[in-house]
Formats: structure tokens, C-alpha cells, sequence
């Protein structure tokens, strides 16, 4: 469905970035990743899949990074056909003890870097009128939190950002839709878990169980696989006149 197309993953050298890039490429589509950490184990996953797949090691908090990656897709794929905008952190302390420089990192990397692949991908994507772009927010861009106030900030801003980029390419062959997960168990997450089985003084599983049995009805972790199932439905024609959604998968958390 998507063959001779490329996306460009932020984030995708693990959990739902990387979920969301194999996902794609099962699809045909050629594929550039970004992010930190092992970079070759997931480059050998997507290349297996039978596709073409570049690395950029942008770090999204950086705009001048941010450039040099999207030359570099162009440069060496054409053109950035899919954008996924999944990079992101967490930080979890009250307002009154979050350091600054955590808040100007969560609101670079998980919603400005967005703003600058965006405004750097629509030009070549309205020459061929074609684009899709995917912003994975969260649970936490429709509902908050408490000690998550860069992080829910962001992502609610994110959202804020999803329905502008749909809003002016509305009458164009070029979309932008908003994921937003519930509990993932990715990294991200399990850092989470970890804080909370220290505090509870607790096993990993029940910290686990407690996380799930605050927020999220379903009382189960969505998964990469999964959102990238929904990725894939994004970019598909019949999602074409899909435009400015936040689509919450989420075990039900938002409809509490
Ligand atoms: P993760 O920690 O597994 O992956 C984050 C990815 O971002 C990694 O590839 C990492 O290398 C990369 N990254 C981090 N800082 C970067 C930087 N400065 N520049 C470039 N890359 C950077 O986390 P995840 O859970 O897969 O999160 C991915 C996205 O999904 C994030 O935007 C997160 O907010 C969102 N999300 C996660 C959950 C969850 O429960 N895990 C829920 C809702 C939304």
C-alpha cells in the first residue's frame, strides 16, 4: 500500500517509534529513522522487512539537528512522503520543584520539534500534493495528569498543532491526525513502573497492575504493534478525508 513512499520516524529507535516504522514498512514503505541508543539492531528489523531504511541521529530538542535531517531525507529518499512526530521524554515532579531547564526540554523535544519537521516537510509534500503527518501525543494531550506539567502541556499543544496543520492543507491530498495512547510498555514507561514498585515497595507486576488499575479501565497496555496498525490507517485512502482527529487508544482512560 505504501510502496515508494518514505517516512520519517522521530523517535524510532525504540518502543512506539520503532512499532510505528515496522509497521509502515510492512506496508512498502522505505523508511528513515532517528533517536538514540542502538541503532543497528532496529535498522537490521525494518531492512528484513524488505524495504530501504536511512538513520539520521537528530536530537529533536536541537532545530539546527532537526534541518540537517530533513535535507538528509530528502536528499537521500526524495522526499518525506510520512512524517511521524513521536520523540519524546517524561518528567514527573510538582510545578514547584520541576527544574526549568526539564521544562524547556520536554516542550523542545515533544512539541517544538514537531512545529520544525512539519514546517520543513509540507513544501516538498504540496508539490506532490501527498502528505500524511502523525503526531503521537497522548492520553495525556486530552486529559492531565498530576506532576506532569511539561509533558501534558506539550501535549495538549501538540493537539493544538495536529488540527492547525490539518486545518490549512485541508483542501489538500495532504492529512495531519493526533495518536494518543494510554499506558505503553515501553522504556518510557517502565521508568514509570520502576519509581512506583521503589515507592510502593512493590514488584515490578504489581507496580505494573497499579499503574494499569488508576487510569486505565481496560486494565491492559496498548501496544506498538497496535498503534501501528492505527499509523497505517492513517496513511491509507481511506483516511484521506481523516483530518485533524486526536484518536485515543487508551483502554478507555478518556472516556472516564
Ligand atoms: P521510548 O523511550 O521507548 O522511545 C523514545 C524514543 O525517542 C527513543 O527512540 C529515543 O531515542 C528517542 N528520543 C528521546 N529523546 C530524543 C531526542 N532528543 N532526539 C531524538 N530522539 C530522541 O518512549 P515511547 O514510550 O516509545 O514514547 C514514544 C512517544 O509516545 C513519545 O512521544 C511519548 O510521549 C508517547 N507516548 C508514550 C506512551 C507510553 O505509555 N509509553 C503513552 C502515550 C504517549
Amino acid at each position: 500500500m505504501l510502496k515508494g513512499k518514505t517516512a520519517l520516524v522521530t523517535g524510532s529507535t525504540s518502543g512506539i517509534g520503532l512499532g510505528i516504522a515496522k509497521a509502515l514498512a510492512r506496508q512498502g514503505a522505505n523508511i528513515v529513522l532517528n533517536g538514540f541508543g542502538d541503532v543497528e539492531g532496529p535498522k537490521a528489523e525494518i531492512a528484513a522487512l524488505g524495504v530501504k531504511v536511512g538513520y539520521h541521529g537528530a536530537d529533536m530538542s536541537k532545530p539546527a539537528d532537526i534541518e540537517a535531517m530533513m535535507h538528509y531525507v530528502a536528499e537521500t529518499f526524495g522526499r518525506t512522503d510520512i512524517l511521524v512526530n513521536n520523540a519524546g521524554i517524561q518528567h514527573v515532579a510538582p510545578i514547584e520543584d520541576f527544574p526549568p531547564e526539564r521544562w524547556d526540554a520536554v516542550i523542545a523535544i515533544n512539541l517544538s520539534s514537531a512545529f520544525h519537521t512539519t514546517r520543513l516537510a509540507l513544501p516538498a509534500m504540496k508539490a506532490a500534493n501527498w502528505g500524511r503527518i502523525i503526531n503521537v501525543a497522548s492520553v495525556h494531550g486530552l486529559v492531565a495528569s498530576v506532576q506532569k506539567a511539561a509533558y501534558v502541556a506539550a501535549k495538549h499543544g501538540i493537539v493544538g498543532l495536529t488540527k492547525v496543520t490539518a486545518l490549512e492543507n485541508a483542501t489538500t491530498g495532504i492529512t495531519c491526525n493526533a495518536i494518543c495512547p494510554g499506558w505503553v510498555l515501553t522504556p518510557l514507561v517502565q521508568k514509570q513502573v520502576d519509581a512506583r514498585a521503589a515507592a510502593m515497595g512493590v514488584g515490578n507486576e504489581e507496580a505494573k497492575k497499579q499503574l494499569l488499575a488508576e487510569k486505565e479501565p481496560s486494565l491492559q497496555f496498548t501496544t506498538p504493534e497496535e498503534l501501528g496498525e492505527l499509523a497505517v490507517f492513517f496513511c491509507s485512502e481511506a483516511a484521506k478525508n481523516v483530518r485533524g482527529v486526536a484518536w485515543n487508544m487508551d483502554g478507555g482512560w478518556a472516556a472516564q
